[in-house]
């Protein structure tokens, strides 16, 4: 057996069989057409043809991973398709080909190289991680200046292990139609594109392995620990027997043949934990509830607003609504009001820019900078709380005058709208100012729901999306812990779940059980492994079946967790 150590890219468990994959792109240029006698007329015509071609498929790809996924989904395709129309590229491309006796794929792989460069060394974090879809770009250029239209990755056999030098978000749409179980890469960091789309379809993934391609061999029979960061080829009996469940959970969760098991999840010491999903659209919601989650803890709606192109209206914030929650019926949802900033701008808010736009204008401060903003969701999300069992969630507070206003405005649209029950109001805790000063908070707000990957960043000084600072941002670092267990205690019997990744991280659970949390929140593709992980450990802080902890009934977590 060879063990392979990477770090986690996507999570899961999976077993299979491996498919080497090496891009067409890479075969030597012999092997493909090549025609020396065009003219120079001719390579500015070949690169139109290749654009408009290159743009077709994007759009196909964008409406496939809309369907399977959502339009966010789908953005990042639409994205490139307007990085690559961008004026500046086609003029470098056109200055490239009249510069001298330069063919169209020479010229195309000039401009596309050194814009990725630019990207990978550009000081802006979202930035940098563009340089993957670059990248991808110009492959998808490529093949279409040669003529190749047929994609390696179509047709592969069921179960199979992909392993890749580099995973690209083209590679991701061919994933989303056949049953790939898992994907291995030589290069693949959690923040690029080409991730968060396979966390989205729920295939393990893990990168980081140098010299992958050499040391497996197509057919291998591979265990991925997607959550682990491991991989074991050709596995030996003791490592199968130790995987068997959580490879058959995983593959369970992929069909949706597990029967739904919509229960608390109880711990050895009989503590009851409520296992909730975070989604943002009504095909995670749909996902979440085929896969038991007792509700959704964290609806984000950043995607919602991005993805318009003017201020939404509360008429169009309400249809979203409606749509996105119709599967949860009555369980509970937490939609939190919207937190951009920061890294994300929609283009209709005149947002300043900001010399460090993380510690700026974010969540509840662009809500109370932009009224129409704040007053068009809460009117909505008040609409929805008669048909809907929901809670509003108030992102990135730091100060209780924020957080009071807030809650003041909601209560007087309900007033005005005739609803005498206004929503849970919760308050998102992901600063260390709002755990550490969570008392002054809990005169205002009916519940309460960690942000483990905000707190963690701005507790380590460490951004989540800076890949330089990777080995810092450590989610389940001691400091962030005291500060959970912190909250925790001082929540009191106020409600208090965890949101972020680190509810997800399986090793972490006894901890954050300990700590007192009776309530987690993950990515639906989690909830098997998360469910598993949590009967399988202790809650109580003192161990034992007839220790009590803070709850151990259901009636309790019903009270303490359900807001997820
Ligand atoms: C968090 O910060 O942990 C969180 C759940 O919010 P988001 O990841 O959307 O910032
Ligand atoms: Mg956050």
């Amino acid at each position: 057996m060879l063990s392979l150590v990477g770090s986690s890219v996507s999570p899961g468990v999976a077993r299979g069989r491996a498919f080497i994959y090496t891009s067409e792109i890479n075969q030597p240029l012999a092997e493909v057409t090549a025609d020396a006698d065009v003219t120079r007329a001719d390579q500015h015509e070949r690169i139109r043809v290749a654009m408009d071609d290159v743009q077709r498929g994007l759009e196909t790809d964008a409406c496939q991973m809309s369907k399977v996924l959502d339009d966010a989904s789908g953005d990042i395709f639409r994205a490139q398709s307007a990085m690559m129309q961008d004026g500046a590229v086609v003029t470098r491309l056109d200055q490239q080909l009249n510069r001298g006796p330069v063919d169209a794929e020479e010229a195309v792989r000039e401009v596309f190289a050194s814009l990725a460069n630019r990207f990978r060394n550009s000081a802006n974090t979202s930035l940098r991680l563009r340089g993957d879809d670059i990248e991808d770009l110009s492959r998808r250029l490529l093949l279409s200046l040669r003529g190749i239209h047929a994609h390696r990755l179509e047709g592969l056999p069921e179960g199979t292990v992909l392993v890749a030098r580099h995973l690209f978000p083209s590679d991701t749409v061919f994933l989303s139609r056949i049953p790939t179980v898992a994907v291995i890469a030589e290069f693949a960091g959690p923040a690029a594109h080409a991730a968060l789309l396979a966390r989205e379809l729920g295939i393990p993934c893990i990168g980081g392995i140098r010299d992958l391609m050499e040391a497996i061999n197509a057919g291998d029979d591979i265990i991925v620990d997607g959550s682990g960061g491991l991989a074991f080829v050709e596995p030996d009996a003791s490592t199968i027997a130790s995987y068997q469940q959580r490879v058959s959970q995983g593959q369970d969760a992929r069909t949706g043949s597990s029967p739904v098991d919509r229960k608390p999840a109880i711990t050895i010491d009989g503590v009851a934990v409520a296992i909730m999903a975070n989604a943002r659209s009504q095909e995670d919601v749909d996902c979440a509830m085929r896969r038991g989650a007792e509700g959704i803890g964290l609806f984000r709606t950043e995607p919602f607003f991005m993805a318009s192109k003017h201020l939404p209206t509360a008429q169009e914030f309400t249809v979203f609504l409606d749509h996105s929650l119709e599967p949860l019926q009555q369980l509970r949802v937490n939609v939190r009001l919207l937190d951009i900033g920061a890294d994300k701008n929609p283009i209709y808010l005149p947002l300043p820019s900001e010399p460090d736009p993380f510690l700026g204008l974010r969540g509840i401060r662009v809500l109370l900078r932009y009224p129409d903003l704040l007053e068009a969701q809460v009117r909505a999300l008040l609409d929805a709380s008669r048909r809907f069992n929901l809670g509003i969630l108030l992102p990135m507070v730091t100060l209780e005058s924020d957080v009071v206003r807030v809650v003041d405005l909601c209560r007087a649209l309900a007033t005005t709208m005739g609803i005498s029950d206004v929503p849970p109001i919760g308050a998102m805790i992901e600063t260390p100012a709002a755990a550490l000063t969570i008392d002054r908070f809990l005169p205002h707000v009916d519940f309460f729901s960690i942000g483990s990957n905000d707190l963690t960043q701005y507790t380590l000084a460490a951004g989540r999306e800076n890949p330089s600072v990777t080995e810092y941002f450590q989610d389940d670092h001691p400091s962030v812990l005291r500060l959970i267990d912190l909250v925790v205690t001082e929540a009191g019997s106020k409600p208090i779940s965890l949101c972020g990744e680190l509810a997800g991280r399986v090793k972490a659970i006894p901890d954050l059980l300990r700590a007192g949390l009776r309530s987690l929140s993950v990515a639906s593709s989690l909830l098997p492994e998360v469910r598993r992980a949590v009967c399988t450990a202790v809650a109580s802080k003192t161990p034992g079946p007839e220790s009590s902890g803070r709850s151990i009934t259901s009636a309790s977590v019903t009270q303490n967790s359900t807001p997820g």
